[in-house]
Order: structure tokens, then C-alpha cells, then sequence
């Protein structure tokens, strides 16, 4: 296999999505994140910053009723809803445009059917974490519920359990072939992270740093590109920026970062975007 293209910001720069001068908040996409519950907020918390700081115009977490408080507590211009059955997270997700849902969710029946109800509404998908590890010895549950609008974000242990021996094939080789055999974009996480759309492209990024090899620095991704995705770009373009943007914020803080720093970079990292 010859060696892929380099995920180049020239690839993406002008696809990014700037406001226009008329534009209001609407306009500029709805962005859900699923949390966990009580004790498992964190992640959701880290996705919808990050899907704010990358311009989503509103960003709604939706949670079980036990998280409610907890997180109310902690955010400002994020919203926050619960939802006491998967019926209830379906009606809440339908006027977004895309969810995020897996960080922290929790591996339980629960998870899967508010996965199921998702996947059922008008919003794409940014499927990670849980909602991955979830379908381990069953990958073909998760892939009936997804399509070319979705993506998913494993890192390599949930890479293979997905797909499991596949990575014995190279991770770009692999990567292509998890996004043909699910019909989804993959985002596979590393050192090196693999971009690949379910039309066989495939992109590879280059400009990571090992200060993003810490707790939470997956989520703060999954927002990226769900923030991306809400404002208009296509699944693999906006996973393509995101997973640069995600780097390239984690190179500009450098040591000490926690997952928490990750989207207060992303202004300086649009800023010399634009
Ligand atoms: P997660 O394991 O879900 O928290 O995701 C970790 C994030 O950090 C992914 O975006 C990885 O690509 C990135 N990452 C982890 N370790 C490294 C590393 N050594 N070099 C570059 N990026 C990394
Ligand atoms: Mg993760």
C-alpha cells in the first residue's frame, strides 16, 4: 500500500466554518454530548467545551436525571437536559444536529439503547469510548446503527475489540477497512492517528505530542468534531481538523497539559487558521 496523504491543514483550511456577519447562534449548529451519570460527568462536560470553543452556536449535554445537578453546577453556556428513558433522549436529540454520545457513558444495556435512540433520530453520530467497548464479539450491532454521516474514535484497545486482529494489517490499512466494513468514518487514535471514510479515503496525522496521552484528551476530541460536524463539515473533513486542531492545541501547551487545557487552546489554534 502506498503511503497516504499526510492530514495537511491546505487538505481542510478552507472548509473550516467562519460566521458570516448576519449569522445567529442557529445557524452556527446544535450539538448534544450523552453523559453518564453522578459520578461520570467529566467527559461530557470536556466534549461540550470543546464543541463550544470550535464554534458550535449551542451545545446541549443530555443526561440521566441523577446528573443533572452535577453538571448544571458546573457549566455555563452549556445547557443541560435529562431524560429519564431512551423515548425522551430520542425527542431531545432529534433538533440537534449531531450527538456525541460514549465518554463515560457507562458499559450497560442503558448505554445501548440510548445508542439505539440516537442513532434513530436525524442527528450524525460521534460514537466513542463506552459506545464502542459495548459491541466487543459483536461489531455488527454498532454498524447497523451507523452510516456515511457518522463517525467513530477508537483508540487501538477499542479498535480491537471492535475489529479484533485487523490492526496485524497495518493501522492505516486497518483503519480503511473498519470505515468500509461499518459504513462510518473511523478515527483511529495514537501516536499517529488514522482518518478514514467509509469512500476509502484516508488521511494520516502527523502532528501529535505525547502531552495528549492523558485522561480525558479523548473526549475533548469528540467534541471537536462533533462541533465541527454541527457546523456543516463532512464527517471526514471535520474529523480531519479536528484531530489536527486536537494535536496542534496539545503542542502549544506542552507539559502539565490535562484534558481540561485542551479546548481553551483551540481559539489560538483557529486564530492562525483562519
Ligand atoms: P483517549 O485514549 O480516548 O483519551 O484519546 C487519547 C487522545 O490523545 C487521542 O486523540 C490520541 O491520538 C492522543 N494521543 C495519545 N497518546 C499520544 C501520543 N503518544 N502521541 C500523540 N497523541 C497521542
Ligand atoms: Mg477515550
Amino acid at each position: 500500500m502506498t503511503a497516504s496523504a499526510s492530514n495537511d491543514p491546505a487538505l481542510w483550511r478552507g472548509l473550516l466554518p467562519w460566521p458570516g456577519a448576519d449569522t445567529h447562534k442557529h445557524q452556527r449548529g446544535r450539538l448534544g454530548v450523552v453523559s453518564g451519570g453522578r459520578l461520570n460527568t467529566g467527559a461530557a462536560r470536556l466534549a461540550a467545551r470543546a464543541g463550544l470553543r470550535v464554534g458550535a452556536g449551542l451545545v446541549r449535554i443530555l443526561c440521566p436525571p441523577d446528573a443533572g445537578p452535577v453538571i448544571a453546577a458546573a457549566v455555563e453556556a452549556v445547557m443541560v437536559s435529562d431524560f429519564e428513558t431512551p423515548e425522551a433522549l430520542a425527542d431531545l436529540a432529534g433538533p440537534l444536529d449531531c450527538v456525541v454520545i460514549g465518554p463515560a457513558a457507562g458499559l450497560t444495556e442503558a448505554t445501548e439503547r440510548n445508542l439505539a435512540a440516537v442513532a434513530g433520530t436525524e442527528a450524525a453520530l460521534v460514537v466513542d469510548a463506552d459506545a464502542l467497548t459495548l459491541f466487543k464479539g459483536r461489531a455488527g450491532d454498532l454498524f447497523a446503527m451507523l452510516d456515511d454521516r457518522d463517525v467513530m474514535t477508537p483508540h487501538e484497545g477499542e479498535f480491537e475489540r471492535l475489529f479484533p486482529g485487523l490492526l496485524a494489517e497495518g493501522r492505516e490499512a486497518a483503519a480503511v477497512e473498519a470505515a468500509r466494513a461499518s459504513g462510518a468514518t473511523v478515527v483511529l487514535k495514537g501516536r499517529e492517528t488514522v482518518i478514514a471514510g467509509p469512500d476509502g479515503r484516508v488521511r494520516v496525522n502527523r502532528n501529535g505530542t505525547p502531552w495528549l496521552a492523558t485522561a480525558g484528551s479523548g473526549d475533548v476530541l469528540a467534541g471537536l468534531i462533533g462541533g465541527l460536524i454541527v457546523q456543516g463539515m463532512e464527517p471526514f473533513e471535520a474529523a480531519s481538523a479536528a484531530v489536527w486542531m486536537h494535536a496542534d492545541a496539545g503542542g502549544r501547551f506542552g507539559p502539565g497539559l490535562i484534558a481540561e487545557d485542551l479546548p481553551e487552546q483551540i481559539p489560538a489554534v483557529l486564530a492562525d487558521l483562519r
